[in-house]
């Protein structure tokens, strides 16, 4: 009993620092019954290249943002509910080690750990809070995500017409369906992907015509599944909004020099925290 109000105490302190560390950059995050399941610094795929990010996982919301000043001032927060991620593991590639995709119908994007160890504390701390909490709701796991963008160097040609050089003026845009990176021409197209945005997106040639085709099909043949296969290694994607000025494309831009150093990565687990909520996945 002690050792339970010592720990919601320690948890309250740890939340008030995240937001501390936000400032006026990030939302209110304390909440009846959350619980700051642990932290670390993962390298997550941005749109141009992999960038240190910090995470904070709680038991509900996976929160992220850039680095200003290490364990000080962080910026760009992100919170995505648990609720509606899923997460799918990532092979070795080259550079690309202990990776995972966090999926979302909004958002997709790849992160990486230092080390194979850390990459399995994070996904299994992350799928037993996502665990939990389909548990106590009832809900389903979802059934469809964003597609992940495929970063902008993996293509100096557009990977539809496998033609176009891209340059300054020939721009690169991703396809929101499928994530390829492809020219004007062949992105010309807009299409309403349901659980990204209202708006008709941006969508590649080949994509249009398959989503044409499966809203042509009659209701009762059963449907091809909804998601596609990335290309890996996998770039971020911009959630809704138009193309360049979505808000995860500016987010890439406007790193500090600090961000890039070198910081002590890992995932950060809390002791209390891990009793208090049962999530003892790493030790034992
Ligand atoms: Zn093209
Ligand atoms: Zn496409």
């Amino acid at each position: 009993m002690v050792d339970r109000l010592v720990n919601s105490e320690a948890n309250a302190r740890r939340i008030a620092m995240v937001e501390n560390c936000f400032g006026s950059s990030g939302q209110p995050l304390a909440e009846q019954g959350r619980v700051l399941v642990g932290e670390g610094v993962l390298t997550k795929m941005c749109r141009k290249k992999p960038k240190a990010r910090q995470f904070f996982l709680f038991n509900d919301i996976l929160v992220y943002g850039n680095i200003v000043i290490n364990k000080k001032k962080y910026n760009k927060q992100h919170v995505i509910p648990l609720e509606e991620v899923k997460l799918e593991s990532l092979k070795d590639e080259g550079q690309y080690r202990n990776g995972w995709l966090i999926c979302t119908a909004s958002k997709s994007f790849a992160v990486y750990a230092a080390t194979a160890t850390e990459k399995e504390e994070w996904m299994a701390h992350i799928e037993k809070c996502i665990e939990d909490l389909l548990r106590k709701s009832g809900k389903q796991p979802p059934s469809e995500h964003a597609a992940v963008w495929v970063p902008d160097n993996e293509a100096s040609i557009c990977m539809h017409c496998k033609k176009t050089q891209f340059t300054v003026l020939n721009r690169r845009h991703h396809c929101r369906k499928c994530g390829s990176v492809v020219c004007g021409p062949c992105s010309s197209k807009r299409f309403v992907l349901k659980g990204q945005s209202e708006k008709p997106l941006r969508v590649c040639l080949q994509c249009y015509d398959e989503l044409n085709r499966e809203r042509a099909r009659p209701p009762n043949q059963p449907a091809a599944p909804a998601t596609t296969t990335p290309v890996k290694p996998m770039g971020d994607n911009a959630g809704s909004g138009g193309d360049s000025s979505a808000d995860d494309d500016s987010d890439d831009d406007d790193d500090r020099p600090s961000a890039e150093e070198k910081h002590d990565e890992g995932f950060t687990s809390y002791n209390g925290v891990k009793n208090g909520y049962g999530s003892k996945v790493t030790t034992v």
